[in-house]
């Protein structure tokens, strides 16, 4: 995208996102959420960098997240979680990303786990467990900054997730839509934003660990952050292609 068509007020966002063309199960609603908080903006005289600032973090895109997970309790999938305090095998990474996380989230994450440096992680129960983690009790120590993916994480069976943690696949264990919709409205403001603001994903495993292990936030964001193509992977994963 040429400097020219770089936008540069609320009004070419909106713009941009009427032409937007977005792949995938939740194109529509995340653009029409989107839409909404760009419109909500413009009306309160928010200037561009601060909007861009906040779609770069994630913002817009964990606060429709969140109100989509909210909208969700008492749903059957969450009624029959076997989820509870110290049931930690979701807790157990598959490799050393863990998950997809956005800025806002990376920031808060770190936040929550540095004061916590050099404390037994989650890594002394299961090698490859979050750093997050307390290793005794298999609680998360970063609870109140847990990034969406976490929050939308459950499965009707603990085995089930054991299995999993252990390579073996079975079912049942998985994110609710709610993080899909969440990803999908961060890849719409990706793309409103193209050619003026860089929007990177995060290793959720790599800022924790990068925080528990002493390292300030700059150097944690630099460590976790992902090649772009992350965050169309993962929409496509989570979407069954
Ligand atoms: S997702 Fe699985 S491992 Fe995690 S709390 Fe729920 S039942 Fe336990
Ligand atoms: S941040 Fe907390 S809830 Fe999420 S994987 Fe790590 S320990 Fe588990």
């Amino acid at each position: 995208m040429s400097a020219a068509k770089r936008p540069r007020t609320v009004a070419d966002l909106r713009a941009r996102l009427a032409r937007l063309r977005l792949s995938g199960p939740d194109a529509e609603r995340a653009k029409r959420l989107l839409g909404l908080y760009l419109e909500t903006a413009e009306a309160h005289g928010q200037d561009f960098d601060t909007v861009a600032r906040e779609m770069k973090a994630g913002l817009p895109a964990v606060r429709i997240g969140g109100a989509d997970l909210a909208a969700q309790d008492g749903a059957p999938a969450i009624r029959e979680a076997a989820c509870a305090p110290g049931c930690a095998f979701c807790c157990i990474l598959a490799g050393d990303d863990g998950g997809v996380i956005l800025e806002a989230e990376a920031r808060r994450l770190h936040a929550a786990l540095a004061p916590l440096s050099g404390a037994p992680d989650g890594r002394e129960w299961s090698a490859r467990a979050c750093p997050s983690l307390d290793p005794e009790t298999r609680m998360c120590r970063a609870y109140d900054a847990r990034p969406m993916i976490c929050r939308t994480y459950l499965s009707p069976d603990a085995e089930a997730c054991r299995q999993v943690a252990e390579g073996v696949p079975a079912p049942g264990p998985g994110t609710l839509g709610a993080q899909r919709l969440y990803l999908t409205v961060q890849a719409a403001g990706r793309a409103l934003l193209a050619g003026a603001v860089t929007v990177p994903t995060y290793a959720l495993a790599r800022i924790a660990a990068a925080a528990v292990e002493g390292r300030d936030l700059a150097t944690a964001l630099r460590e976790a952050r992902h090649k772009p193509r992350v965050l169309d992977d993962e929409r496509g994963r989570l979407a069954g292609d």
